[in-house]
């Protein structure tokens, strides 16, 4: 397993799919435990990453590794990458193209790492695994979905660590999120079984993310208050 990461990495230090490519200084393909249970993931490099080839380096990187010491864990515990591989040029929001291009190498890492939990990192990430929704709304919460490539998977959203920096309410905030952590994960061991069976957990504090995974408009807010978990 962790051959294959290494090959995908190789082929990422590489890839010239899309623009970001040329931009670049050096690709960030993610780093972590290959078995994580949980991978965090954000929306793309920045500055500080492009110079190091490593996710989450900077002060929210630093403010992240401080969330994930909160709940017993460390960095070589978790697995942290992003939905693009590649720094936008100016930290923009990258391309709608750029994420579809480099979409194939986080799906591998995903379905190699397999993880219990994937935590999604600000609203950017949100949008990609669960299209049209807020992240006001959705932060703090988990879910359960079948995600294309992916088969039935846990997903549980908090606002990015760079939107926490700053802000001395969010980042209370995002430590409480992230201190449900361990919960969901007990709660995830503890349903494997039914969920294996396609089975609702009987104690409804996990549940189903209904929608078509590749239907956005579909994605309606009441269906997934309907199918919360925390
Ligand atoms: S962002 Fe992704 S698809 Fe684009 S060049 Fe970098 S690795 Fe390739």
């Amino acid at each position: 397993m962790p051959d294959l990461l290494k090959k995908l990495e190789r082929e990422v230090q590489n890839c010239q799919k899309c623009s970001l490519g040329k931009a670049r200084t050096q690709a960030v393909f993610g780093e972590g435990d290959p078995k994580a249970e949980i991978v965090f993931i954000g929306e793309g490099p920045g500055q500080k990453e492009d110079e190091t080839g490593k996710p989450f380096v900077g002060a929210a990187g630093k403010l992240l590794d401080e969330m994930i010491q909160a709940i017993d864990l460390t960095r070589e515990k978790v697995y942290i990458a992003n939905v693009v591989k590649c720094r936008p040029p100016g930290n923009r929001d990258p391309l709608p193209d750029e994420i579809k291009a480099c979409w194939p190498y986080l799906e591998k890492q995903l379905q190699t790492i397999k993880p219990k939990l994937i935590v999604l990192l600000g609203r950017h990430s949100l949008e990609e695994f669960l299209p049209g929704q807020k992240i006001s709304q959705m932060r703090g919460k988990a879910l359960r979905k079948n995600f294309p490539g992916l088969g039935r998977q846990v997903f549980f959203v908090v606002y990015h660590p760079a939107a926490a920096l700053y802000q001395q309410s969010l980042k209370e905030t995002l430590l409480n999120d992230f201190k449900k952590i361990p919960k969901i994960l007990a709660e995830i061991e503890k349903g494997k079984e039914n969920w294996d069976n396609g089975t609702e957990v009987a104690n409804g504090a996990v549940a189903n993310f209904k929608n078509k995974p590749d239907d956005k408009l579909n994605r309606s807010k009441k269906t997934i208050k309907q199918n919360k978990l925390f």
